[in-house]
């Protein structure tokens, strides 16, 4: 770990197959660049500047963020073949960092019972059982309700599949309410839900391997993102 301004980020990230290198703090070159992070693909690695224009120190919060937005692309690299616009990235940092850094989807917990997504909070009922054995999840957000079965086919759903299931259903609500629509790889709507499927499960694999739900989650940590 390095430490700087009381940051500390992992010095590696696994995601799929291939070790990320951290590097943090990076220099950047002012009169190149005003980026604070960069996803270098080619060489597996993510830079992390800790100053921003003018050499003013960046905020934890935003250091965190600007963590989580490098590894969107990584992931989005590694899992989809680098297919997101930048602004789709930026959008997709932005509404995940609030999600999992106020809600604790830490592998295993199926307890959660409540969800922040923005403003919004959605009761989880994960007991559900549904008529229709190819529906798992179901949300109705005019009744901030998402429904997730408890069981398929007579087989309990295990502890660690559901809370796959729920960071992925509720990372799916969140493109709805905000928006955030990732591209047609065709002409088919099938195709695109396929793609939110391999996106959140690529980034779900990335923070449950890598323990980093439990780093971003602010309330292991109260004064982290002062
Ligand atoms: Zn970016």
């Amino acid at each position: 770990m390095t430490l700087i301004n009381n940051i500390k980020l992992p010095e590696v990230i696994n995601i799929g197959a291939v070790p990320y290198k951290v590097s943090y703090p990076y220099i950047f070159e002012a009169n190149i660049t005003k980026d604070i992070g960069l996803h270098c693909p080619y060489i597996s690695e993510i830079r992390i500047s800790a100053v921003g224009e003018n050499g003013i120190p960046i905020c934890k919060q935003t250091v965190y963020e600007t963590l989580l937005h490098e590894i969107i692309h990584a992931a989005d690299y590694i899992y989809c073949g680098g297919i997101l616009e930048e602004d789709l990235v930026g959008k997709l940092g932005f509404s995940l960092f609030q999600l999992i850094s106020e809600n604790n989807f830490t592998h295993g917990n199926n307890r959660l019972k409540n969800i922040k997504v923005g403003a919004f909070n959605f009761t989880i009922k994960n007991d559900c059982i549904f008529t229709n054995n190819d529906i798992v999840t179901y949300w109705d957000s005019m009744v901030d309700t998402i429904s997730i079965a408890g069981s398929v086919d007579g087989y309990t759903i295990s502890p660690e599949f559901m809370s796959m299931m729920i960071f992925t259903t509720v990372a799916r609500i969140m493109c709805d309410l905000y928006k955030i629509d990732l591209p047609k790889l065709n002409e088919e709507m099938d195709e695109k839900e396929v793609l939110y499927k391999i996106l959140f499960n690529g980034l779900y694999n990335t923070l449950t391997v890598n323990n980093l739900f439990n780093f971003f989650y602010k309330g292991n940590y109260n004064e982290r993102y002062v």
